[in-house]
């Protein structure tokens, strides 16, 4: 393993628990991205591996050597932070060569690097500027460029593209996408955004109060979440999540009831907007609901039905809902495979 964080905890002075005994393993050459609502951690872990935050209990390993007490510059750790930190007194040449100044590096060698990690961000027209005189964009690439000349094995990046606009941060996924590939380096990356974290991540880690909420490729979290909470905390709409009970194969609530592989008691019963079937208000096995919001995301349309005293139901569709209206009685059905369990008290996936 070439990252671990085993059982680490960090409280700060003021006795705020910010990682709670994270357990956290990951190879080298992964791309790893760190989601989780705000203050569930994800920072402080970045910081925490960077070394520049000691942990208070616990410990970090990189290539299975104890790096808890080891300082940031001898970590192998390159990083790039959300406001990019650039010395907007130097020129981007400067600001990309001066992680090697540091290291003491030859000058020639210094030109060399710095060219190529230049070229390959596409930024070698720009050398000769300050950081005042670039984009977003650019500058953003000049911060990755900083962090990756001197070669560190890990690359970290603490919510790097979240103050660029949103068509300007498509396309630095798509670079930064193909620079993990290219230079196959481990990289660690924050994110609050869900669709930045499955397209960049070969595995995502959901932190949820300094704790691992789940650990596993995009398409596991998604399909199967280990837990109520990373089920609801992933896609939007969020997954139906409905708190009922479950008598002979039929699951209750509300005036949902509908067939379920689960034995009898209570049970938490989740269904993603998408794959709720809309049919007609009369199909006898349907659960009958009345709309009651039409919402367009063009091009697709969300149905809102209440349930009674229980939780609304959200339906999607890429569907024709043309004829479809506020107010209109229409039928659901909730088709077996695309049904989760999850334990009405714990919250843990049963199947
Ligand atoms: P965000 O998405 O908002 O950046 P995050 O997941 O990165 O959040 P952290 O910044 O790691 O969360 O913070 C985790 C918890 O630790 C929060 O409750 C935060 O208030 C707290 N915290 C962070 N830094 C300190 C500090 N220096 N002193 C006290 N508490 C802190």
């Amino acid at each position: 393993m070439a990252v671990s964080f085993k059982e680490v905890t960090k409280r700060f002075a003021d006795g705020t628990v910010a990682l709670d005994r994270l357990n956290l393993q990951f190879d080298l050459g992964e791309f790893v991205v760190l989601l989780g609502p705000s203050g569930s951690g994800k920072t402080t872990a970045c910081r925490l591996l960077a070394g520049l935050e000691p942990p208070s209990g616990g410990r970090i390993e990189i290539d299975g050597r104890d790096v808890t007490d080891v300082p940031p510059r001898f970590r192998g750790i390159g990083m790039v932070f959300q406001n990019y930190a650039l010395y907007s007194h130097k020129t981007v040449f400067e600001n990309i060569a001066y992680p090697l100044r540091i290291r003491k590096v030859a000058g020639a060698e210094i030109e060399r690097q710095v060219k190529e990690v230049a070229d390959l961000l596409r930024i070698g027209s720009y050398l000769h500027r300050k950081p005042g005189q670039l984009s977003g964009g650019q500058a953003q690439r000049v911060a990755v460029a900083r962090a990756l000349v001197w070669q560190p094995a890990i690359c970290l990046m603490d919510e790097p593209l979240s103050n660029l606009d949103a068509l300007l941060r498509l396309h630095m996924r798509t670079e930064l996408n193909r620079l993990h590939k290219k230079l196959d380096k481990t990289f660690v990356f924050v994110t609050h955004d869900q669709e930045e974290a499955m397209t960049l991540a070969t595995r995502i880690a959901v932190l949820k109060d300094g704790k691992l909420a789940q650990f596993d490729e995009p398409r596991t979290i998604y399909r199967q979440p280990a837990n109520r909470f990373v089920a609801e905390f992933m896609g939007r709409p969020a997954m139906n999540i409905l708190d009922g009970t479950v008598e002979g194969g039929v699951f209750r609530t509300g005036s949902v009831a509908c067939p379920v592989d689960c034995k009898d008691g209570p049970v938490a019963l989740g269904i993603r907007p998408e794959q709720i079937e809309l049919v007609g208000a009369d199909d006898q096995d349907a659960i009958r609901m009345v709309v009651d919001v039409k919402e367009l995301i063009e091009p697709d349309t969300l149905l809102i039905f209440q349930n009674g005293d229980a939780s609304a139901v959200t339906l999607r569709t890429h569907g024709d809902c043309d004829g479809i209206a506020a107010g209109q009685p229409v039928g659901l059905r909730f088709p077996k495979p695309a049904l989760h369990y999850f334990d009405s008290v714990t919250g843990q996936r049963i199947r």
